[in-house]
């Protein structure tokens, strides 16, 4: 097959124009980025090798391998993983798969200011395209396992990148980078200097589980060839002691395995002894990945035996709610080829996930009390899918209601938790009063929370679309009704000053209107009542108790039901 030459689409070559220019002075995240895409590989071989996918796959010796040329100022990454078909060249490398990334590009033009976009690119690195913060032209030369034809990528990340087929080419990935003419002024940035790499290495990939070797410069004079030196200690992190690991090298695992190119807002570790062993290394991210409720969301932990990646995303882990944490749980005693229906169904992977539940709200409970800033943040990010659990999770929901905050119409515009919304409640008064609607200004001008208003009774306001849903499921906190203010008879004892029968009278002297509107609006109300619940306004719409409230019926219209 001869040459073909692609176009890089739009935001590809957004993202290359701000790699090839970018005076970021912290480049060398490039070679975390290219380290970490090559442990993946290996990852995934080793995988497809264990549920026999990969029958004519070399899995013997599976390690990264980079090499300098000092003299062609090349520095390659090399790995004998998984690989790559032509087809899968052109759709990964080609084009922004990566939901992170698309993010991240959504984010910088944000930043309008060029020095915001810089700080971003240098937390990021953007995967494999980071190359071209380095060099002026990368290559890329891949077998897929079992496959016999290999395929040539290559490109100055300039509009345009070409395909090839070739005949030789070993198992896995090379990545060439065609590094740019060395600064004199500035040795920092020399990658083909050995300490420069060895240094790169152990400061953001040092806990990669596979080998990283690099073989060192002949030296002048001496015929032996050198031995690969390896660069990383490949321990770990779970499993050295928690003195030992420094945050930033968390950090680095946590982007790694996440995607994500921003530190964690919170980690937690653990490690369970006994009959069961296995530890446990979780992480809160800062930000909800835009997909968090669709159904391509990568949910679901890193499960680890005995060191070994036997799924890379185990759902089984964790319930649906807590979706957005991201980690590894390594087990002692599981059997590494293990599927993932038997997985669901496992006794210990169910203690295992209950007791990680638990250890993830008691974290987010000590953030609250101990740091109300990183609170806030988590519980603007994740709060809405945290409350799913008031739903799902009976067990917890003690534990839910003690970590979820509302905003409401009073407390200072703080929000407020339903202890402190009890503990304010006004004399008499039985039950915790909410709205819901779309937004809080709509709900707030609602004609539904004029009495409470006028009598200074605080009503929760709930803009969430699973609100709707928790706060039947819950029904009540500590002996306290938890009502719609927009729903039903409500009694706030407006009407105390009036005796009964001054009530019927009323009704009677109105009953006429009643009967005539009840008679034009037929189609669309049920009954027409006298409220005393209005101050201002004339007239509201209200739901009976057991119907569906306006948002939900949106909800439910927009889901197709
Ligand atoms: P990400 O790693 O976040 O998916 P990258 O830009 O780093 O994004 O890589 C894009 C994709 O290219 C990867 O998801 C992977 O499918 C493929 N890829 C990159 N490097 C390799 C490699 N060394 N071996 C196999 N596939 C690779
Ligand atoms: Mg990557």
């Amino acid at each position: 097959m001869p040459t073909e030459t692609f176009e890089y689409q739009v935001e590809a070559r957004q993202l290359l124009q701000l790699m090839i220019h970018s005076v970021y002075s912290h480049k060398d995240v490039f070679l975390r980025e290219l380290v970490s895409n090559a442990s993946d590989a290996l990852d995934k071989l080793r995988l497809a090798a264990l549920r026999d996918d990969a029958p004519d796959a070399d899995t013997s010796d599976l390690h990264i391998e980079i090499d300098v040329d000092k003299d062609a100022r090349t520095l390659t990454v090399r790995d004998n993983g998984i690989g790559m078909s032509y087809d899968e060249v052109g759709r990964l490398i080609g084009t922004i798969a990566n939901s992170g990334t698309a993010e991240f590009l959504r984010e910088l033009r944000e930043a309008k200011d060029a020095g915001g976009a810089e700080g971003l690119i240098g937390q990021f690195g953007v995967g494999f395209y980071s190359g071209f913060m380095a060099a002026d032209e990368m290559t890329l030369v891949t077998r897929r396992a079992g496959e016999t034809q290999g395929t040539r990528w290559s490109s100055h990340g300039e509009g345009t990148y070409t395909l090839e087929t070739v005949d030789e080419a070993p198992q896995g990935t090379a990545v060439t980078l065609h590094l740019k003419p060395a600064d004199p002024e500035n040795q920092l940035h020399d990658y083909t200097a050995p300490w420069k790499i060895r240094e790169i290495v152990k400061r953001y990939s040092d806990f990669i589980t596979w080998p990283i070797r690099m073989v060192p410069e002949q030296r002048e004079g001496d015929d032996t060839t050198p031995e690969p030196e390896t660069l990383n200690s490949m321990k770990a992190l779970w499993a050295r002691s928690r003195d030992e690991v420094s945050d930033d090298e968390y950090h680095e695992l946590y982007k790694h395995i996440s995607h994500d190119w921003r530190a964690p807002l919170e980690t937690v570790r653990f490690q369970a002894e006994g009959t069961f062993e296995y530890q446990a290394l979780l992480f809160l991210p800062e930000h909800a990945s835009h997909d968090l409720f669709t159904q391509g969301h990568q949910r679901g932990l890193q499960l680890y035996v005995k060191r070994v990646l036997i799924m890379d995303d185990c759902e089984a882990l964790l319930p649906p709610y807590l979706r957005f944490v991201k980690g590894v749980v390594d087990a002692q005693d599981l059997s590494l080829n293990v599927s993932r229906e038997i997985l669901q169904q496992d006794r210990h992977i169910r203690m295992i996930q209950r007791r990680l539940t638990k250890k993830i709200l008691s974290a987010v409970k000590d953030m609250k009390a101990n740091d109300a800033e990183r609170y806030a943040t988590f519980w603007r990010e994740f709060g809405a899918v945290l409350k799913e659990g008031l739903i799902t999770d009976t067990e917890n929901r003690e534990a839910i209601c003690a970590v979820a905050t509302f905003a409401g119409t009073h407390g200072d515009d703080r929000p407020t938790t339903l202890q402190e919304y009890v503990e304010r409640m006004k004399d008499g008064q039985d039950d915790i009063y909410f709205i819901t609607g779309e937004s809080r200004q709509s709900i707030e001008n609602s004609p539904h929370m004029e009495a409470f208003r006028a009598k200074d009774i605080e009503v929760l306001l709930l803009t969430d679309p699973v609100d709707e849903v928790w706060v039947d499921a819950v029904g009540e906190f500590q002996g306290k009704r938890l009502r719609s203010v927009a729903k039903g008879e409500i009694d706030l004892g407006t009407d105390a000053g009036k005796s009964d029968g001054e009530k019927e009278k009323q009704t009677e002297e109105y009953a006429g209107l009643l009967g005539w509107m009840k008679e034009h609006l037929d189609e669309d109300v049920k009954d027409v009542r006298l409220s005393s619940r209005l101050t201002v306004s004339p007239a509201c719409v209200v739901s009976d108790t057991g119907d569906l409230t306006p948002a939900l019926e949106n909800m439910y219209r927009a889901m197709g039901q």
